[in-house]
């Protein structure tokens, strides 16, 4: 215990979360250090590797032949081991700084269907990138700790987290996810349906990052009193021409109706399998929404409105659980409870 007191006192520890879309690094008393996508860039068919993260990301799509752009972590879980080992290996690198007297602990915030192999493969690459002890804890179990939810009494919370590849759905309970359930609809997938709405309504072409930039613009779930509207542009379907339209927030928020109500319809089905006790708890506590889809304008609404729950969502939903995450490490030995390892 001294021991242990004396090498926290020379180390640093390191909170990540390790997201679909993105990764984060949380160090006590630094703040967020490091705030990029989960990309890879390889070539030779993945056995090298030519940049991480932001760097990664630039070349999204304009890639020469030789070179892919992976999302390792795509759908929420490890789509491609040895990829996401690199990653891991080059963002631990990344901050680890030289001059740290004694190797940092690390902990890493992991999507809650990860398997005991994926795991171990998490675990192998922070070893690896040259820290001295590595824990697990479950991502939506990091966000309500983030949000100061009572995550050891013996009562019910709903957290939702909809982060770029999945959405995740999980009641906490006496230190445990007593339900969760993920689907892969989130981020990608309302990006996609605006890519596919402009295709099929405006015969319009547009790119997956275009999709995203009129999200983040113009994206609503719900009719405001202001009505957004922002241009367009992308090469018509037919005549092969580069076209420029004008489009409003309600054709989006049409656009991406079907995966917003599917994500909702996860929801409900939760509320439907849980015991009653814990349902009655939800019913008093409300629902806290999180993760970078927490931001599309109006959904906090859309889903009071559908479950006829209040829903809570944080000022930055983006850091939640990375900030979770490092509030958990800070008190390791009173919290090791609701980790995974
Ligand atoms: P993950 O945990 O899977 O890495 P994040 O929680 O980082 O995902 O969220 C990433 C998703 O959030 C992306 O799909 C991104 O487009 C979306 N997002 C980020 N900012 C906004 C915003 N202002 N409005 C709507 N969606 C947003
Ligand atoms: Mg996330």
């Amino acid at each position: 215990m001294i021991f242990e007191n004396l090498i926290g006192n020379f180390s640093t520890d390191i909170a990540m979360d390790l997201g679909t879309a993105n990764t984060l690094v949380y160090i006590k008393d630094e703040g967020v250090v490091l705030n990029e996508p989960s990309i890879v860039a390889v070539s030779d068919n993945g056995e090298k590797v030519e940049a991480v993260g932001n760097e990664a990301k630039q070349m999204f799509g304009r890639t020469p032949g030789n070179l892919q752009t992976i999302r390792p972590m795509k759908d929420g879980v490890i789509a491609d081991f040895n990829v996401t080992n690199r990653m891991i290996t080059y963002f631990i690198k990344k901050v680890i700084k030289k001059n740290w007297f004694i190797k940092p602990r690390i902990m890493i915030g992991v999507p809650t269907c990860i398997t005991q192999v994926e795991k171990k493969a998490v675990i192998e690459a922070a070893l690896m990138s040259g820290v001295r002890e590595v824990h697990l804890i479950e991502e939506p179990m990091a966000a309500a700790i983030g949000a100061n939810i009572p995550v050891h009494k013996p009562e019910g919370n709903m957290v939702i987290d909809i982060g770029g590849g999945t959405s995740d759905v999980a009641i906490i309970s006496l230190s445990t996810i007593a339900y969760g359930e993920s689907v892969r609809l989130a981020g990608d997938a309302i990006d996609e349906s605006i890519v596919r709405y402009l295709r099929l309504q405006h015969n319009l072409n547009i790119g997956i990052f275009e999709g995203e930039r009129i999200k983040l613009e113009i994206g609503s779930a719900y009719p405001e009193l202001e009505t957004l509207s922002t241009e367009v542009k992308g090469i018509n379907v037919q005549t092969g021409v580069p076209t420029s339209i004008t489009i409003s927030e309600n054709e989006i928020r049409e656009a991406i109706q079907e995966p917003i109500l599917t994500i909702i319809s996860t929801v409900m089905k939760a509320l439907e399998k849980i015991p009653p006790e814990l349902s009655a708890d939800i019913h008093s506590n409300g629902i806290y929404l999180t993760g970078g889809g927490a931001l599309i304008r109006g959904l906090d609404k859309l889903i009071e409105e559908q479950t006829t729950l209040k829903v809570y969502k944080p000022d930055e939903p983006l850091l939640g659980i990375v900030k979770g995450v490092g509030t958990v490490l800070n008190s390791y030995e009173k919290m090791k409870d609701v980790c995974i390892c």
